[in-house]
């Protein structure tokens, strides 16, 4: 079973490609694809670009030309959720767009002709993500508690919003929330892909799974804060979370 390991940013994919035994690069859609292997699984990796629609793109063609039968994602996150920390991971349990909107036709967020607003991940592939998680991030040798030990950080697992826009204005964020709110829906954190790959994923009947690193609040720092904690935390933690699920997936 081919397992694609899809990075939102280059930083993320950089030690899981030196990782990669027997790596052979392939170029589609405008986009580099490496097979190989990693810890005896079969695997692709590949970087989603940013947004839906390149998310999209390259979910569709890691499943068509490449024949993933599962996707993990890795990447960051404005923490919206209270209690969602910069430096906090969350695994995601659905998705949804926070930037859908064909009201009056449809209820607001909810994707025309799908009947729905959430779009749900793979239990049994996010538990293990989750275990995953907590093993390399908040157990006593994990990367949290060797690097940080007194910062407390958390790993959550609950719904995440996606949509073409980087949030970044506290302002922005509350009247978001507010409205996500207004139809019972409360997301940990608000990124701008995953809810592309999960509904691609369903469209396939592959299983997705996603887990993203807190970046940022969304509010007025997010564009400060963003840069330094993607290259100094985020990659660190996306890589000690695939290697350790990696190992935890049954092979078959
Ligand atoms: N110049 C940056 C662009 C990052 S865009 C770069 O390429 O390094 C932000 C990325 O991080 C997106 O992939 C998105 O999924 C995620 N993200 C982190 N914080 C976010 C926020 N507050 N709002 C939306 N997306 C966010």
């Amino acid at each position: 079973m081919t397992t694609a390991i899809l990075s939102a940013l280059a930083d993320e994919q950089r030690g899981l490609i030196e990782q990669l035994k027997s790596p052979v690069k392939m170029l589609r859609a405008g986009r580099e694809f490496w097979c190989g292997e990693l810890y005896g699984h079969p695997v692709v990796l590949a970087l989603s670009k940013i947004g839906k629609v390149a998310a999209a793109t390259t979910a569709t063609t890691l499943i068509e030309a490449f024949k993933a039968q599962r996707i993990v994602f890795t990447g960051v996150a404005g923490g919206i959720g209270p209690g969602v920390r910069v430096g906090d991971v969350v695994v995601a349990t659905e998705f949804l767009q926070h930037d859908m909107d064909a009201s009056p036709l449809f209820p607001r967020f909810e994707v025309p002709l799908y009947g729905r607003t959430l779009f749900p991940c793979d239990a049994h592939l996010s538990a293990l993500l989750l275990e995953a998680a907590h093993a390399s991030c908040t157990s006593p040798e994990g990367l949290f508690n060797v690097h940080n030990a007194e910062a407390n950080l958390a790993v959550h697992s609950g719904p995440m919003a996606s949509g073409d826009r980087f949030v970044s204005g506290a302002q922005e964020s509350l009247a978001l929330q507010s409205a996500l709110l207004s139809q019972g829906l409360v997301p940990l954190a608000v990124e701008m892909e995953g809810a592309a790959v999960a509904q691609v994923c369903l469209d396939y009947g592959i299983a997705f799974a996603a887990v993203r690193t807190i970046s940022d609040r969304a509010d007025d720092q997010a564009h400060v804060d963003f840069p330094r904690f993607v290259q100094e935390v985020a990659s660190v933690y996306a890589l000690a979370i695939v290697n350790k699920l990696m190992q935890m997936l049954p092979k078959k």
